[in-house]
């Protein structure tokens, strides 16, 4: 499974987003506490970002570990956005490590993320829309034709992720915790993994899990108690959107499941 980390508001570096925080997307490459899914996140990295330029988003990805790309970490620091979506990939068993299944996806304006695992891509083929060419065999790839679809077609991008996360569900086991932005709202779905959100005075954190050094512990240790006030678990099954620094949630369809293995 994978872990990301979306971030709306006051422009920030990538820096202090991705290689800073004591436990963000850096340590979770090789250290997550919260995945219940594979234990390291070496398969690849994607970052996308959001600069006043143009209102399509600049993407960097690459199959190679986080941890392993000094590059990155030379230019993460100087890179400043108001809307980032960012992964680090553990590929699902059977699934490709290769540049073009690495997170995000884009199209025009959209950053998309995936982090689950669809075991069934004979279901999930036969759902894809007609003429559709996604540009890597991986399940995320393939979820993300989907959506881009609906978006295509002029459905708000809410509404995109709820119909596609229900109806790859109801027609087979799999976990889909999506993320989808276009630098203005942030969709996310929890469908079957961990999924939580931060409010700050300058904008809103979401994650696969908490990257501060107490928040993911809290439950764990009184002392903490406190800090663990700053970050939320959302309820499996639920629908978030972020936009102009309001958080709304609801329920997406159906009884919780056990996730697919
Ligand atoms: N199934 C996706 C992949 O193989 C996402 C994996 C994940 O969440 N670990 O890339």
């Amino acid at each position: 499974m994978c872990r990301f980390l979306a971030w709306t508001g006051q422009p920030r570096t990538l820096e202090s987003l991705v290689l800073d925080p004591p436990f963000g997307l850096l340590r979770q490459s090789y250290a997550p506490r919260r995945q219940k899914y594979g234990t390291v996140n070496a398969d690849g990295f994607g970052v996308g970002w959001y600069s006043p330029s143009r209102p399509e988003p600049a993407r960097y990805r690459t199959s190679q570990p986080l941890w392993s790309d000094e590059s990155f970490a030379s230019i993460a620091g100087v890179i400043e956005s108001g809307c980032v979506l960012a992964g680090v990939r553990s590929a699902s068993v059977g699934m490709p490590v290769e540049v073009t299944a690495t997170a995000p996806f884009t199209d025009g304006r959209w950053l998309f993320g995936h982090n689950g695992f669809v075991p069934d891509a004979s279901v999930l083929r036969g759902l894809l829309p007609r003429g559709a060419v996604p540009e890597s065999r991986v399940d995320s790839a393939l979820l993300w034709a989907m959506v881009s679809a609906q978006l295509d077609a002029g459905r708000p991008a809410a509404a995109a992720v709820a119909d596609i996360v229900t109806a790859v569900g109801e027609a087979t086991p799999g976990r889909m915790n999506l993320f989808l932005t276009d630098g203005e709202q942030l969709v996310a779905s929890a469908w079957g993994d961990t999924l939580w959100v931060r409010e700050t005075t300058d904008g809103v954190l979401v994650a696969s899990e908490p990257e501060s050094e107490n928040d993911a512990d809290a439950d764990a240790d009184a002392d903490n108690e406190a800090d663990s006030t700053d970050w939320h678990e959302l309820h499996d099954r639920t629908l978030l959107i972020v936009e102009q620094g309001r958080i709304t949630t609801s329920a997406l369809g159906g009884d919780p499941q056990e996730g697919a293995a």
